[in-house]
C-alpha cells in the first residue's frame, strides 16, 4: 500500500498538464508588467528624449535620472521574482518513528502529543487558535512561527505575506525587504516619468508641437506613469505601515496566537527595531536589493518573551532573541 506522499507524488496524467498549464498561465502578469517596462523605456528614451527634447542639457540630465531608476527598478523587480521563497528547516520535519506513530495514528488528541514532544526542542512560540502546535499536512513540517501554507506555490514559506501574481512569487521573509524596495521605485520610476513628461503632453495636449508618432508615445506614457503611481501608492503605504509595525498581510487580517492568546502586536519590538527586522542595521544598503533582513526567518523575537521553561534556553537564541 502506498503511503500518503507516495500516493499524492504519482502523476497522474491530466493533473500533471493541468499544473504545467497553471504553471505557465502564471507568468503572464510578469510578462505583461515586462512588456509594459520595454515599451515605457522606448517610449521615454526614443521617442521623448532623442526626438522631442530640443535642450542637449535637459536631454542628458532626463536620461542619467531615468537610467538610475530604470536599473533600481528593474534590480529590484529581478531579485522580488526569482529569489526562491524560504522553507522550514529539517528540524522542523518530524523524526522518523514520531512520523510513522503520526501517521497511523488516528485520534487528533494523540497526534497532538507527539507533535508537542517533537515541538518542546524548537523555538515556537505560536500555536493555532485552538491552541495546537501549528502542522502542516501537505508539507508534513511542523510550522515555524510566521510560516504559512502557500497554496500556489504548494509549499510552507517562511514569514509568509502573500502570493503576488505581478512577481509570480510568494512575498517572504527571503524577498520582503526586495518587495519594498521593488514598490518604492517602480513608484519612483513612474512619478519620474510623469513629472518630466508632463509639460510635453500638455504641449502636444495644445498642439504647441508638431503632430509626429512621438505624440502617441508621449501622451500614453503619461498616463500608464500616471496609472501605474496611483495603484502602487495605496500597496506601498500600505507595506510600510506593516514594516513600521512588524507584521505581515497574514497578520495584519488575523493577529497570530500565542500561549496567552491572539496578539496583533506580538512581534512588534519598536519602530525602529522593526525596521531593522527587514532592512537590517546598516543604513547604507537599506536603498539596495541586497538581502540584509536580520534573523533566520525560523524563529523571531517577540516583545511577550519571558523564558518559557518547557523550551530549552539555547533554542531561544537563534531569532536574535531579545530577552530585555
Ligand atoms: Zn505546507
Ligand atoms: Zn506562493
Amino acid at each position: 500500500m502506498l503511503s500518503r506522499i507516495e500516493s499524492a507524488r504519482v502523476p497522474m496524467a491530466p493533473t500533471h498538464v493541468l499544473r504545467c498549464c497553471q504553471r505557465g498561465l502564471a507568468w503572464i502578469p510578469v510578462i505583461f508588467i515586462a512588456l509594459v517596462v520595454c515599451w515605457s523605456y522606448y517610449a521615454y528614451v526614443v521617442e521623448l528624449c532623442l526626438f522631442t527634447i530640443p535642450s542637449i542639457l535637459e536631454k542628458v540630465v532626463y536620461l542619467a535620472v531615468f537610467h538610475v531608476s530604470f536599473i533600481m527598478f528593474v534590480w529590484s523587480y529581478w531579485k522580488t521574482i526569482f529569489t526562491r521563497p524560504s522553507t522550514p528547516s529539517k528540524e522542523f520535519c518530524l523524526p522518523k518513528s514520531e512520523k510513522e506513530q503520526y501517521e497511523k495514528e488516528q485520534r487528533p488528541e494523540t497526534q497532538q502529543e507527539i507533535l508537542k514532544r517533537v515541538a518542546t526542542s524548537l523555538p515556537l512560540y505560536t500555536r493555532t487558535g485552538a491552541g495546537a502546535i501549528r502542522y502542516c499536512d501537505r508539507c508534513q513540517v511542523i510550522k515555524p512561527d510566521r510560516c504559512h501554507h502557500c497554496s500556489a506555490c504548494d509549499m510552507c514559506v517562511l514569514k509568509m505575506d502573500h502570493h503576488c501574481p505581478w512577481v509570480n512569487n510568494c512575498v517572504g521573509f527571503s524577498n520582503y525587504k526586495f518587495f519594498i524596495l521593488f514598490l518604492t521605485y517602480s513608484l519612483v520610476y513612474c512619478l519620474f516619468i510623469a513629472a518630466s513628461v508632463l509639460q510635453y503632453f500638455i504641449k502636444f495636449w495644445t498642439s504647441d508641437l508638431p503632430e509626429s508618432h512621438a505624440k502617441f508615445h508621449v501622451l500614453f506614457l503619461f498616463f500608464v506613469a500616471a496609472m501605474f503611481c496611483i495603484s502602487i501608492l495605496s500597496l506601498f503605504t500600505y507595506h510600510l505601515w506593516l514594516v513600521g509595525k512588524n507584521r505581515s498581510t497574514i497578520e495584519a487580517f488575523r493577529a497570530p496566537v500565542f500561549r496567552n492568546g491572539p496578539d496583533k502586536n506580538g512581534f512588534s519590538l519598536g519602530f525602529s527595531k522593526n525596521i531593522a527586522q527587514v532592512f537590517g542595521d546598516q543604513k547604507l544598503y537599506w536603498l539596495l536589493p541586497v538581502f540584509t533582513s536580520q534573523g533566520d526567518g525560523f524563529s523571531f523575537p517577540t516583545r511577550l518573551v519571558t523564558v518559557d521553561p518547557e523550551q530549552p534556553t539555547d533554542c531561544l537564541q537563534p531569532g536574535g532573541l531579545d530577552k530585555g
